[in-house]
């Protein structure tokens, strides 16, 4: 049996471990807040109280961590994942991270004998309890194919994109995509309301067509419900839109429409929304178009 070291048991981390447990693999769990692994060791997987102890022994090594410096201390830290981890270990980052840190990462593991695999999901928390992520991975072929069996536990589209850092680049487009789209939904429902009309009815038809997408599926009846607890948080999106920023300014690239919404994320996370689900856009379209709704009140929680 494959034992996998899991490290970071946070909204999606949590979920994916357990499907791991699920298709029959030994999963020992680390997260900073105890609960979490407790939280794991009952749906059946080990607990580890350390990164250590989530390494030691184990031929693979996940990481689901917030962001690109909780990644870089836990892997190539003192007493990280390098200090711990066998010759030959394979190390899948799922976190989102920059391109760069990756590749460092992956150079650094190189170093110490461990192959290592930049693979960002998406899917959100919905996928990841059903096993059912989109899964970009950057890497060594070879690692690559190593790695497929225990991907195929979480996801169901996985596909190598390049090498190390190539996952990330990736994904940065997809949130790209993600933010633009969510930011129009938004404003559409907020026309849509000015105009009187039944949103529900509207939502179904526009689902129907070409501005159909996963997006809407999945954010506009939360949105229609009023409900904006994560889900992804507007601080992780506001994150990976610096990711995006600055891999394109690194590229020459020009990303106005991108840009603009990133300004909107960081407006939404200055004036409360940071811990809201992504889809709290709306409520920062409400805001423009001068209604008073729920975000004020939540400035202090998120600062
Ligand atoms: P989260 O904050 O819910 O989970 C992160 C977990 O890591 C937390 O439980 C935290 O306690 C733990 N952690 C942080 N630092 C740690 C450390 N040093 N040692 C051990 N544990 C530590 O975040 P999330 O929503 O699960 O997202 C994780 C990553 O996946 C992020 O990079 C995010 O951008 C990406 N992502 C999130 C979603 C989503 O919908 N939530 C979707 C796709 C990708």
């Amino acid at each position: 049996m494959t034992t996998i070291g899991f490290i970071g048991l946070g909204v999606m981390g949590a979920p994916m471990a357990a499907n791991l447990v699920g298709a029959g693999y030994d999963v020992i769990g680390y997260n900073r807040s105890r609960g979490r692994v407790d939280a794991l060791v009952a749906k059946g997987g080990r607990a580890a109280s350390s990164v250590a102890e989530a390494v030691r022994g184990a031929e693979v090594v996940i990481t689901m961590l917030p962001d690109s410096p909780d990644v870089e201390q836990v892997v190539m830290g003192e007493d990280g994942v390098l200090h711990h981890a066998q010759a030959g270990t394979l190390l899948v980052d799922a976190s989102t991270i920059r391109p760069d840190v990756s590749r460092a990462i992956a150079q650094a593991c190189r170093a110490r004998g461990v192959r290592a695999l930049d693979a960002p999901v998406s899917g959100g928390e919905a996928g990841a309890i059903e096993g059912t992520l989109s899964i970009m991975v950057g890497g060594d072929p070879a690692d690559f194919d190593a790695a497929h069996e225990v991907l195929r536990a979480v996801g169901s589209t996985i596909v190598h994109v390049g090498p190390a850092g190539a996952g990330q680049t990736v994904k940065a487009a997809n949130q790209l995509i993600v933010a633009g789209t969510l930011e129009l939904l938004a404003e559409a429902l907020v026309f849509l309301s000015a105009h009187g009309v039944d949103l529900a009815s509207a939502v179904e038809v526009l689902g129907g067509g070409l501005a159909g997408s996963a997006v809407l599926q999945r954010k506009a009846p939360a949105m229609l419900d009023r409900r904006f607890e994560p889900g992804f948080r507007v601080d992780l999106h506001h994150k990976d839109l610096g990711i995006v920023l600055d891999a394109a300014r690194a590229a020459g690239v020009a990303i106005p429409l991108g840009a603009h919404v990133a300004d909107l994320l960081a407006s939404l996370r200055a004036q409360g929304g940071g811990q809201l689900d992504h889809s709290a856009l709306l409520l920062q379209v409400e805001k423009l178009s001068g209604e008073d709704n729920e975000l004020a009140p939540n400035r202090a929680a998120s600062r």
